[in-house]
């Protein structure tokens, strides 16, 4: 099927007008009170100018404002361009400048880091929460209650070829590209979730927990649009902390959950997460890095609650597997292709033969979901889709019975005195150790290895190590090339704004430390 993203809201109006479509703090608003605020803000911005295919940035935190903002953006033949409401000014500034944004869609609270990102004022900027509409800058507030939703225009668009969001990849390996996912893309991906994992076990009056942040290609359209795809309830999360969290668990009573491995690994360390807590959870979802086997395994233990691993990236809008909600779940593997989507794991060197079944290499993949390109890098774009394949950049396997398991990525490939050393397996290990809570394993240049192996860990609260009682430990459980040649045990490690784990940084770090 095909659609427009703005057809999803409208649809879920029209069917399900009362069911509540938000909760923000103490504020409920039903699908009915969404649509209207929508189509008042859409009005509004049409009359300040808002023309079709305008970029819009929006830098806001998961809320109702959010989501008022990206469909009328939508609604208008516009393109949100997601940004990250931690930005400072500096990489404000690179994002309005690649993207070519000519509105900005913030808080007041950011208006000063706005002003310096464009410094030569040619954005139009809305913010939430401001007194009221100043000569430079509109109030959020204002525009919703000045606009008239009977003269909201609706801009008509083709699904296929206009670009509803600019996604920019986390920069987890390098420089954030822009991804051009257009209304089919994500529309696309939205069906393929929700057929795929959510058809059977949802319900009338679903609550979704919006924790994983909007902004991100994950919270985005595998939380925020699965629930308007329904029609169920999003309750948005502005940011993760595991008390609140677990207290709006009690009172909301949500069924399904979507977050990124370390919101589970910080769960598990509240007493309060236990099965009483959890128990109207249905179905918790984690994608977006990998989710280390110890963690699921004590997470499922001491809740209850069942955990389907997934896997997807940025150009894929985002997921393309999962395990399956009903049938064999495999710890450890990223599950089975989602609807409609084609893979292939390619030799990791040449990008062509096909593995045999069971050995490493590229995993590339074929769908609806995939992207359009990367905006403005046409280099980019031809290395990564080759005749609709897109190359992933992931090392992956795939088992007898079609389940895949990523290794680690291409980037992290540390090649030790000629072997192939995997990351991925030797964090799973460290995992295991009783007193580790995180851990990263990396390579670094070494004159006569080519790269030796080196790890960083950070233990739980009560936890102690003897690093060469580690190292004995480690050469129990894995071959002897694998065993990091150094372990810096840190009190944390650097993360991504969705919590995946810098190795460039301690890569670097390490770099240092060797001169
Ligand atoms: P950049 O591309 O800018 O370096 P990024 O790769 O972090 O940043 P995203 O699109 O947010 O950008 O993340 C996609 C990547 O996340 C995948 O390519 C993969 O490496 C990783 N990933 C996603 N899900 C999983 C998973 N279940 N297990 C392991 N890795 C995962």
């Amino acid at each position: 099927p095909t659609a427009s993203l703005s057809s999803l809201l409208k649809k879920a109006f029209k069917e399900r007008p009362t069911n509540t479509a938000v909760i923000d703090g103490p504020v409920r608003w039903s699908y009915q009170k969404l649509y209207e605020k929508v189509l008042s803000f859409s009005h509004s911005l049409s009359v300040k100018g808002f023309k079709p295919g305008d970029r819009a940035l929006i830098k806001l935190f998961n809320s109702k404002e959010y989501i008022v903002a990206y469909f009328a953006v939508i609604r208008l033949g516009g393109t949100v361009v997601q940004a990250n409401p931690l930005y400072t000014s500096e990489e404000l500034r690179e994002l309005i400048n690649d993207s070519k944004a000519s509105w900005a869609i913030s808080h007041a609270e950011h208006a000063d880091k706005i002003q310096r990102a464009d410094r030569r004022n040619r954005l139009g900027v809305v913010l939430v929460s401001a007194a009221q509409s100043s000569g430079d800058t509109e109030s959020f507030e204002a525009m919703i209650k000045n606009g008239n939703p009977a003269l909201a225009p609706e801009h008509d668009i083709n699904p296929y070829e206009n670009v509803a969001v600019l996604q920019y990849t986390g920069g987890t390996t390098g420089k954030s590209k822009g991804v051009m996912l257009t209304h089919q893309n994500i529309f696309s991906n939205v069906y393929q979730n929700y057929h795929f994992t959510v058809k059977d076990i949802s319900e009338e009056g679903e609550k979704l927990l919006g924790v994983s942040p909007f902004y991100h290609v994950y919270g985005m359209s595998a939380v925020m649009l699965l629930a308007v795809f329904r029609g169920s309830t999003i309750i948005c999360i502005s940011r993760f902390d595991p008390k609140k969290f677990l207290e709006i668990i009690r009172k909301e009573r949500p069924t399904l959950f979507s977050g990124v491995p370390t919101v589970y690994g910080a769960l598990l360390k509240q007493p309060e997460a236990t099965e009483e807590t959890m128990k109207s959870l249905k179905l918790c979802m984690a994608g977006s890095a990998p989710l280390p086997l110890e963690v699921i395994r004590a997470f499922e233990e001491k809740t209850g609650a069942v955990i389907l691993e997934g896997y997807g990236l940025s150009e894929t809008s985002p997921t393309t597997h999962r395990n399956p909600a009903q049938g064999v779940r495999k710890a450890g593997s990223i599950g089975i292709p989602v609807p409609n989507t084609d893979c292939k794991i390619v030799d990791q060197f040449t990008g062509e033969k096909e593995m045999p079944v069971g050995e490493v290499g590229e995993l590339v993949i074929k769908g609806p979901q995939v992207m359009k390109g990367y905006w403005q890098r046409e280099e980019d774009t031809k290395r990564t889709l080759v005749d609709g394949w897109l190359y992933t950049g992931d090392l992956a396997r795939m088992d007898q019975d079609g389940y895949f398991y990523i290794v680690g990525r291409k980037k992290e490939l540390i090649i030790a005195s000629g072997y192939n050393v995997y990351p991925r397996e030797i964090e799973n290990v460290l995992y295991e150790h009783p007193s580790i809570q995180e851990a990263a394993v990396y390579g670094i240049p070494d004159e006569y290895r080519g790269e030796t192996v080196q790890a960083a860990v950070v233990l739980k609260d009560q936890g102690f190590i003897d690093k060469e009682e580690l190292r004995m430990w480690l050469k129990e459980r894995l071959a002897v090339y694998k065993v990091p040649t150094k372990i810096d045990i840190l009190p944390s490690l650097p993360k991504t704004s969705v919590g995946k784990i810098l190795k460039r940084t301690l890569q670097n770090q390490a770099k240092e430390n060797q001169l």
